[in-house]
């Protein structure tokens, strides 16, 4: 796939914004309404999916160059998808993808931005998207008594991913995830030093060559491992596992689960019982990239019959972000005693970026900041105690963004919360 194959998407834009907001029976107050961040913060059209889409043509017409404008304008966005599924609400046309194709072309032309220059060298050096040095990778399970699984066979690997292996501050995610494993009986194990990144950042970047790379290295420590089932609790890594490697031909011989579909799992067979009351009333995030955008990949080969109106040959099936997991975490919310769940006005695919995807949180500090400080004020007025997601990237975003802004909302992980609860 290159640019000019998204160019049929990009010139079906309409222009009609739609792509902007949440569609207008969802909408449940002024507030809420939009569901993109760039063109919420920046208020101008290209900073929109449509926008951005206009400025791909342009590109491929040589109607605009890699001015620092363009740059900036491409890297202003999280790659969160809330567009994609909003124009899909109507149109049967691809919207993320000509997005991710023009920042791969940026990065084929070497148009990039620096800074994220800087990640792709500690990735290409270190194996990780954080600051953080391979042999130290493990040392958030030292004393755990947790199978190394690049050294022995195990039935589920947990892959931990590279913010939670290196920010201590979230050791006690992936620290609770290996108690309810254990408290489980499953037999799971980590890759500890020789886990590597997933790839998926890099994808969103526009890095495919590193992606790629990343991705075989996974395969290979998969395969190695014998596992039969692979948990992340990081809603990047569950993206490239489940949707991205598939949709580059590398479709991993394993069960992809996330951690909260595979703790729903273990509490319907019994093997986890929740008894122990949390009393708090709470409200659920959705991750972009494990709600819209961690849906199962649709492949489709075929042809555009030429006409007004677009039809497929064979009928194609988009997705649409329907098929994200939205239930089990709610699930696991719900078996939590004491636990009470409200919801917010933008959720499931619809739901608002928590600030940190595309690489915006490195390359756009105050931007990312500035995103997930409009989630903290929805969540505020919902009534809840506390905000839960179930991926490292929105937990750290929120709790950031809390501690400089000073609120009292507390955060956590659906798994802090289960394991107090077993
Ligand atoms: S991308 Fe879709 S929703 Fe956005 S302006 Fe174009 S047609 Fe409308
Ligand atoms: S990916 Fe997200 S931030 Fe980027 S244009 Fe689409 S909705 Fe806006």
């Amino acid at each position: 796939m290159a640019l000019e194959d998204v160019r049929k998407e990009m010139e079906t834009c309409r222009r009609c914004s739609a792509c902007k907001f949440i569609p207008l029976e969802m909408v449940n107050g002024y507030e809420n309404t939009y569901v993109c961040p760039s063109i919420a913060r920046y208020d101008f059209h290209t900073y929109s999916a449509g926008g951005r889409m206009v400025t791909g043509v342009a590109l491929l017409e040589d109607r605009v160059g890699y001015s620092d404008k363009f740059i900036e304008v491409v890297y202003n966005c999280q790659m969160c998808g809330a567009c994609d599924v909003a124009c899909k609400y109507a149109m049967d046309m691809e919207v993320l993808e000509p997005l991710y194709e023009i920042r791969f072309r940026c990065v084929e032309e070497g148009h990039t931005n620096p800074v994220l220059d800087k990640v792709i060298n500690m990735l290409r050096k270190q194996k990780t998207m954080v600051a953080g040095i391979q042999s130290k990778r493990g040392d958030w399970a030292k004393g755990l008594d947790v199978k190394d699984a690049s050294k022995e066979q195990v039935k589920v690997l947990y892959h931990v991913g590279c913010l939670t292996s290196y920010d201590k501050d979230l050791w006690k995610v992936a620290q609770a995830t290996v108690s309810l494993l254990k408290k489980a009986g499953v037999d799971a194990g980590i890759a500890g030093a020789n886990e590597v990144c997933c790839g998926g950042r890099a994808y969103q970047m526009g890095y495919k060559e590193d992606f790629m790379n990343q991705a075989k290295k996974n395969l290979e420590m998969f395969k190695k491992s014998g596992a039969e089932i692979v948990v992340t609790s990081c809603a990047d890594g569950y993206q490239a596992f489940k949707v991205l490697y598939e949709k580059c031909g590398m479709k991993p011989d394993v069960e992809v689960l996330h951690i909260t579909e595979y703790l729903d799992r273990l509490i319907k067979e019994g093997k986890l019982e929740p008894k122990k009351k949390v009393d708090l009333t709470v409200t659920y995030h959705d991750p972009c990239r494990l709600g819209r955008l961690g849906e199962p990949y649709i492949p489709w080969e075929g042809r555009e019959i030429p006409g007004h109106v677009r039809l497929f040959d064979p009928p194609r099936e988009f997705m649409r972000g329907t098929y994200g997991v939205y239930e089990p975490p709610r699930k696991v919310l719900k078996s939590i005693p004491g636990l009470q769940l409200v919801e917010m006005g933008r959720i499931k695919e619809y739901t608002w970026c928590c600030g940190s995807g595309g690489g915006v949180e490195t390359s756009n500090p105050d931007y990312a900041a500035w995103t997930a400080n409009e989630r903290i004020v929805e969540a505020d007025s919902t009534g809840a105690d506390a905000l839960v997601s179930a991926c490292p990237w929105c937990e750290k975003a929120f709790s950031d963004s809390i501690n400089s802004q000073g609120g009292s909302m507390k955060v956590y992980d659906i798994v802090e919360l289960l394991d107090k609860a077993v």
